[in-house]
């Protein structure tokens, strides 16, 4: 069986959607590309607290060092204020991820999208999520954030058997699960995601479905299906490299990967991206900006955002964050500057990952360049090989090319680097 596509959780789907590893067309600048000029886009402010760090884990987040909490949202409402420089931008999603958002306190949640109202013209019905570790919420945070006007919630389940928790190093048990799930819908969260890692090692086919099927009878509106992947400096990995865990099996992965395509579909979820199934009409608004590469705005420390051509990072270390928020400073790194041919790039891989592919129109009209022809061998190839099918002007993956992602996505990266590539239009 062919390795399912390794979507990239950390730079891709979620906490930082920019493409770190990838690095289509780009060149540093120091100039700070004016919001204003962009249409509306989606707020994602990170909270990079944890109460400890899960084995697997090598997202921009800390352990130990809640104590700051109080001093970040300080920070992070300063940063909301600069970077909307009085413009009043339109923002239709808004999304708090981390970390563990759920270690803030409602009161903390709400001066942080006050803050966003106050400062960008926040659709009346922008979709607002926040991400939840189940062992961190009680009912009355959940009633009191939804009345702060989060209306989405996604939850950090990773699994729901006590044994693959503990191998994860995650502090919440199953039971606590399933609990948390019942007091979001009793505290009217009609939008629930539930996140669930696949691959783990020694994890069977038949330890999945178990698990899955206990899922989809919960009936969340969404889920989020990631494999495991296994980073290079975290404790699971060392444990895999020195024998004391099994090797994740990648051919069982894509078996539970294709297992849980037709479960989900035939429970009426629509697979609409690589790693997401929804309800209708429950597919996440802001995560659709990143696939769709639309501009965003991320806030909070490592934070990254895309205006227009510049991807902008922030600053990864909180105290750092911090500090420069004290001095009244952007907490920024250099900027990157992506050259057209980099955006096309971006677009194609990003927009592949979706169920409805990408429109070659619509990128022409965009970016003033011919997909069609600046990648006509490459999609050729990948037609052939059966990983990519064409309908009219619009390019989607094939169920095979679903497992295979990275094989296409690697075709699409700009040519040489230039702004102008062959077939430029
Ligand atoms: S809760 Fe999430 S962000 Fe925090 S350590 Fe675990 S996986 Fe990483």
């Amino acid at each position: 069986m062919p390795r399912p596509s390794s979507p990239c959780y950390h730079s891709i789907m979620k906490h930082d959607p920019s493409l770190t590893a990838i690095e289509p067309g780009v060149s540093s600048r120091r100039d700070t590309p004016r919001i204003g000029a962009s249409p509306n886009m989606g707020v994602y402010i990170h909270i990079p607290f944890c109460r400890s760090k899960c084995g697997y884990c090598d997202f921009n987040s800390f352990s130990g060092i809640s104590q700051l909490i109080p001093e970040y949202v300080d920070a992070l409402t300063r940063e909301i204020e600069l970077r909307s420089e009085g413009a009043r931008q339109r923002v239709s999603t808004i999304y708090l991820g981390g970390g563990t958002p759920s270690l803030l306190t409602p009161h903390q949640i709400t001066g942080i999208l006050d803050a966003c109202r106050a400062h960008f013209a926040v659709d009346p019905d922008a979709e607002t999520s926040i991400e939840a570790n189940p062992g961190s919420i009680t009912p009355e945070w959940l009633r009191a954030i939804r009345l702060a006007g989060v209306d989405r919630i996604s939850m950090g389940f990773q699994s729901i058997d006590d044994e693959e928790l503990r191998l994860l190093g995650r502090t919440h048990t199953a039971r606590q699960a399933v609990d948390a799930y019942t007091m979001a819908r009793d505290a009217s969260f009609w939008n629930v995601n539930i996140d669930l890692i696949y691959g783990l090692p020694g994890q069977s086919l038949a330890r999945w479905q178990k698990m899955l099927e206990e899922a989809i009878s919960l009936s969340p509106d969404h889920f989020s299906l990631y494999p495991l992947t296994l980073e290079e400096t975290t404790p699971l990995c060392h444990a895999v490299e020195a024998g004391a865990v099994p090797a994740p099996d990648p051919d069982v992965a894509a078996d539970m990967y294709t297992w849980a395509e037709e479960r989900l579909g035939a429970a009426g979820y629509a697979h609409y991206e690589l790693s997401n199934w929804a309800w209708p009409g429950k597919a996440c608004r802001h995560n659709l900006t990143y696939w769709r590469n639309l501009p965003y705005l991320g806030m909070g420390a490592g934070a990254h955002s895309s205006i227009g051509d510049y991807r902008l990072a922030n600053m990864s270390l909180p105290a750092d964050y911090i500090s420069s928020l004290r001095a009244g400073r952007l907490p920024r790194e250099p900027n990157e500057e992506i050259s057209r041919a980099g955006r096309l790039s971006e677009t194609a891989i990003l927009g592949l990952r979706l169920q409805e592919g990408i429109d070659l129109n619509e990128l022409q009209d965009r970016f003033g360049l011919d997909a069609a022809k600046v990648y006509r061998p490459e999609i050729e190839e990948v037609t052939r090989l059966g990983l990519v099918e064409q309908d009219g002007r619009r390019l989607r993956l094939t169920a095979r090319g679903r497992l295979l992602g990275n094989e296409v996505f690697l075709r699409f990266l700009p040519k040489g680097g230039s702004a102008r590539p062959e077939g430029d239009s």
